[in-house]
Formats: C-alpha cells, structure tokens, sequence
C-alpha cells in the first residue's frame, strides 16, 4: 500500500521540491506525489481564511472536492486505477499556504505577502517598502520568519495542518540573487546570509517549506500506518 499525495497547487516546482525531499529524507518510504494537473483537476480558491493553516486547508479542501467521494467507492476505485493507482493506496490530498511575518509590522505582510501591496507588484517594490517602514529600527526589533503550514485531507475526509518556521530578521539591504519573493531581505543570522544567498539545496534543508512538509510526511506516515 502506498501514500498517493496529489499536490494542490499549480506550480510545478512545489511537486519538484517535495520529490527533492523523498529522495533525500524518505529514501524507499511508500510514498508518491503528483500535482493536481497530472491527476486532470484543477482548482483556486479564494484564500479567505484568517490564518496560513487556514488558507492551506481551504486550498486542500476545494482540491478533494474534486476527487470521487471516499464514500463511493466503486467510483472512488475506478478513479484510482485509471491515474495508476491501487485502490487499496491511501489518496491524500495536500497544500501549502507560505508568507514573511514581521514583528514590527504586527505580522504583515503575512497571509497578504502575496498580494501586499498589489498582486502585480514587483517584489523589488513590496521589499523596499518594507525597508523604508523599519527604517531606523535595531537589529533585535527586526525580528521576521518565513512560514509555511502545510494542510491535508485524508482518506476519511478529516483534515491536518502542520506549521515549519524558517526565522531571520529583516536586513538593512536586499542581497542576493537566488531563490524568490522575499528571499532577499530575510537574513538569517546562523548562516550570515541571505534567503536569497543560499543554494536552492542549502534552502530546502532549513527552509519553513522543507521543515513544514518533512513533518506533514512523517505525520502522515505514522496517521497512516505507512
Ligand atoms: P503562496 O504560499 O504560494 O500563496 O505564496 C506565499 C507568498 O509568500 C509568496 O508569493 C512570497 O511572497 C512569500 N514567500 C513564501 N515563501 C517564501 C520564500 O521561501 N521566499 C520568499 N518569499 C516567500
């Protein structure tokens, strides 16, 4: 029996990442991933809840609603053998909703960092904006985290979120030419470095997202008797 995640996102490299994680961190666990896309349904909700978890859940949500109900479970089978599945498998569904949180903003950008200050705005903007509110501010009243809740659906229909936090503060100076969004201006005072400074492996391994998801993997895993 395995673990069948289907990834409740358009973006392809959330798909990428999370195999970049089985194959480091769950090397020969019964676990397969695939997006939403490769499984023929696609969905974006409104992002209408107050917090990530509940922003992820309700992305997790509206995806499961696409599957045939757990409840049928002629359909339900059918469905499974036609994408490869067994349907014996556990069909998970799984989202993530991320975000910077800064302290002396009393938490923006938040569940908004996305859509702070327009959707359409570049990042290079929505960061020096950011700068010039903490302008003048200390070190230790920078304090700043990306976070990452990571929700599932299960087989029964229940649902779990779990949160990973990468912590930093915000620097005086975007740096950096890796990663994306904020990347730049999240130092990270262990390393000495910028988000954005760090090699896409160097990131995942203390990423929120990578801490957030190792910890939704082992969860499930042990929910699932996996
Ligand atoms: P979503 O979780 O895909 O809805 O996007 C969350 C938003 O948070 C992104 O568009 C970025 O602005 C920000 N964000 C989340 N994770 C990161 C990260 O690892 N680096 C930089 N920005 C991030």
């Amino acid at each position: 029996m395995l673990l069948q995640l289907i990834l409740a996102t358009g973006n392809e490299n959330k798909v990428r990442e999370v195999n970049e994680i089985l194959a480091d961190d769950f090397a020969g666990a019964p676990i397969r991933v695939r997006s939403m896309k490769s499984v023929g349904i696609s969905s974006d909700p409104e992002e209408n809840g107050t917090d990530f978890e509940e922003n992820a859940l309700i992305k997790a949500r509206a995806a499961a609603a696409l599957l045939p109900p757990a409840a049928d479970e002629t359909a339900r089978a059918e469905w499974m053998r036609a994408q490869g599945m067994d349907p014996a498998d556990a069909l998970v569904v799984i989202s993530d909703d991320s975000g910077l949180v800064i302290d002396a903003l009393g938490g923006a950008p938040g569940i908004q960092s996305a859509r702070y200050l327009g959707r359409d705005v570049g990042y290079d903007v929505k960061m020096a904006h950011i700068l010039e509110e903490l302008r003048g501010l200390p070190q230790e009243q920078r304090s700043a985290r990306f976070v990452a809740a990571i929700a599932a659906v299960l087989p029964d229909g229940s649902g779990l979120a779990v949160r990973g936090t990468m912590e930093g503060r915000i620097s005086k100076e975007p740096r950096g030419e890796g990663g994306f969004g904020y990347d730049p201006i999240l130092f990270l005072p262990e390393y000495g470095l910028t988000s954005a400074e760090l090699s896409p492996e160097e990131k995942n391994a203390i990423s929120h997202r990578g801490k957030g998801m190792r910890l939704m993997l082992k969860t499930l895993r042990e929910r699932l008797a996996l």
